[in-house]
């Protein structure tokens, strides 16, 4: 009997990366996931792993089904961190973004997404810190072509990190070897709240800062493009 415990044998099992969403009395709500994953095909079944703090899971509970949005590889890191680093609590987070009314009365997220999926709950298991949900899918839909963003290219290619709420959290962001990963050369300055690292090198172009520019010339108003903190949440790598 071995008692050998490397938990980074756990980072080489592979995800997805999805909005789920759901919907209870009128108000709907959707958040990042990776734990997505098809369990029987006669009948078709899914399962989603859910942290038991989010509105989210609320949700779920509530009214017995949810909705999965599959996101394209060229989401943008600001998509990702409007649903996964800000909770429905505090913010709506559907203004301004491409959906579709499903079925279940859920509201699924087209944008960035290859495909939507929505499923009614079949059962529940306790996890601990999250529920998993079983539902039976009742409408499944393409909606355009592309390449389904994979856990690890969000990591490594996009430099995207993960909330302590993730069931795959791995403790602070920078640690792990996986994520984030930035070119060497640049200043670099870490966010506090989603471990978000600036690169200069790098800079950020899809907030208009070029490589090359420091982190002392973003603009004061510049926010992280994961989390939306402001720069005054940022420390020297
Ligand atoms: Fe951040």
């Amino acid at each position: 009997m071995s008692g050998q415990m490397d938990l980074s044998a756990l980072y080489e099992i592979s995800y997805g990366l999805y909005v789920v969403s759901s919907t209870h009395d009128g108000r709907v709500n959707g958040q990042i996931a990776n734990t997505v994953f098809q369990v029987t095909s006669e009948p078709p079944r899914i399962a989603v792993s859910i942290n038991k703090k989010n509105l989210t899971h609320e949700y779920i509970r509530k009214s017995g089904v949810f909705g999965v949005s599959v996101l394209d590889q060229s989401t943008p890191l600001s998509f990702v961190g409007l649903f996964g680093f800000k909770s429905g609590r505090d913010a709506d987070k559907f203004p301004g973004v491409s959906c579709e009314k499903g079925v279940t009365g859920c509201v699924l997220v087209t944008q960035n997404s290859t495909s939507i999926l929505e499923a009614r709950v079949v059962t529940s298991m306790d996890a601990g810190t999250h529920t998993v949900f079983l539902g039976d899918v009742v409408s499944a839909k393409r909606i355009r072509p592309g390449t389904p963003m994979t856990y690890a290219y969000y990591h490594a290619v996009k430099r995207g990190t993960a909330p302590p709420e993730a069931p795959t959290f791995r403790g602070a962001a920078v640690e792990g070897g996986a994520a984030p990963k930035a070119p060497a050369g640049g200043a670099k300055y870490v966010c506090s709240v989603c471990g978000y690292v600036y690169d200069s090198a790098v800079g950020d172009p899809a907030s208009g800062a070029a490589p090359g520019t420091a982190f002392e010339d973003l603009p004061d108003d510049w926010t992280c493009p994961i989390c939306g903190v402001g720069k005054d949440r940022f420390s020297r790598a």
